[in-house]
């Protein structure tokens, strides 16, 4: 896939200097549309997962999600809100077609869904691994 992602050298996907409510800027709207016919699935999915730290500082302790881009289709602004949207979308794309792994690839435990709460099974969350692991891994990151 040679595709260029279509946010590549389009305006509305950067936040303007100094503008408020750039979120609902016909340019920025229209990139969030934009996303969704032109990008392939997996430059979509890299996008969605660099997002999620797209926002961090040099210094900083932990990781930041993006702020002031519109990545994955979502309109970042570096907050909770974002960081839940930018999950879900990842959620949403990782679980239509390829297949969630049984079992955690760090402590072997059987995974589940949040949804689908199971007795001796852990959390799946992302990366073949469960919530803990990965929260861990991304600790220690
Ligand atoms: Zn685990």
């Amino acid at each position: 896939m040679t595709n260029e992602p279509p946010c590549l050298n389009h305006r509305g996907f950067l936040q303007p200097e100094d503008t408020t409510g750039w979120q609902f800027l016909p340019a920025t709207l229209a990139a969030r549309a934009l996303r969704q016919d032109r990008c392939a699935r997996e430059i979509f999915l890299a996008c969605a997962h660099s997002a999620l730290t797209a926002g961090t500082c040099v210094g900083d302790d932990r990781q930041r999600v993006a702020d002031g881009v519109v990545m994955a289709g979502v309109v970042c602004r570096g907050d909770a809100f974002t960081e839940k949207a930018i999950r879900k979308v990842i959620r949403q794309y990782t679980s239509s077609s390829t297949r969630r792994a049984a079992h955690c690839l760090d402590c072997h435990k059987p995974m589940t869904t949040r949804h689908r709460k199971l007795p001796g099974h852990v959390i799946h969350d992302g990366g073949g691994m469960c919530a803990r692991c990965r929260r861990a891994r991304q600790r220690s990151a």
